[in-house]
């Protein structure tokens, strides 16, 4: 896994921003249930501090979700960690689809873990902006794309896993049929204030559901802003 911290020292962090904060919240994701080392691992090394406003770098290690301009959020932590975990439980995907750049940290644990993350973000300032920390990170196993993350990325499919981090009211048919045959999809699905973490795989009958329990996302909105 790639060192981050030798690269430039705003990566490395110093006090609410140090390696100790991030130990601190991992410590805090494994006692709430988080078992796969591979993520935590990738949480401990990955600052978080970089993808969001300097202005709230001091709350990077709570685990909470955080505002990142234009009306979004990144995630907070702990869903990451599970939704990571949901994606690679059965099999390490090797091609991944992102719908929901934001700010890029759920896309870089992503690009520790798997051969290929393909991302795709409707607002083109957050992904400009995310683009700019893959670069400084070193991170270069992502392509990224300005456009309606319902549609997926047909010219790339199949994708070995599918990840949605905006909550649509139903699972997109487009976003299904670019799943590999042996594919996870991992999304939010429903309306604000009653949203499902949804795993969905297929077995020999067809699509097998699996609710993860209850999440609070941003909406999946149609076109790009
Ligand atoms: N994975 C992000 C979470 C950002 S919030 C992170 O780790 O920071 C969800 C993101 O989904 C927002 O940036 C929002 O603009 C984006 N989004 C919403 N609807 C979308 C759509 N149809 N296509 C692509 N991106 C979408």
């Amino acid at each position: 896994m790639t060192s981050f911290s030798h690269r430039d020292p705003s990566t490395r962090g110093q006090g609410m921003t140090s390696q100790r904060a991030r130990d601190r919240l991992v410590d805090d994701l494994a006692k709430n249930g988080i078992r796969d080392r591979r993520v935590l691992d990738v949480m401990r090394q990955l600052p978080r501090h970089l993808f969001i406003d300097e202005a709230l770098a001091s709350r990077a290690y709570e685990n909470t979700a955080l505002p990142i301009g234009q009306g979004q959020t990144i995630s907070q932590p702990f869903v990451v960690a599970r939704m990571t975990e949901a994606l690679i439980e059965a099999k390490l995907p090797r091609r991944v689809l992102e719908i929901g750049t934001g700010s890029g940290y759920q896309c870089a644990v992503l690009a520790q873990l798997v051969e290929q993350v393909y991302t795709v973000e409707r607002i083109d300032e957050l992904l400009r902006s995310a683009r700019r920390l893959f670069r400084k990170l070193g991170i270069s196993n992502v392509r990224s794309r300005h456009a309606d993350g319902r549609l997926g990325w047909a010219e790339e499919a199949p994708f070995d896993a599918i990840i949605l981090t905006a909550a649509g009211t139903h699972l997109e048919d487009a976003l299904l049929a670019q799943l590999a045959p042996d594919g996870c999809l991992v999304a939010p699905v429903g309306p604000a204030g009653r949203q499902q973490l949804l795993r969905v795989r297929a077995d020999a009958e067809g699509w097998v559901h699996e609710s993860l329990g209850a999440v609070s996302f941003v909406p999946l909105l149609g076109g790009t802003g």
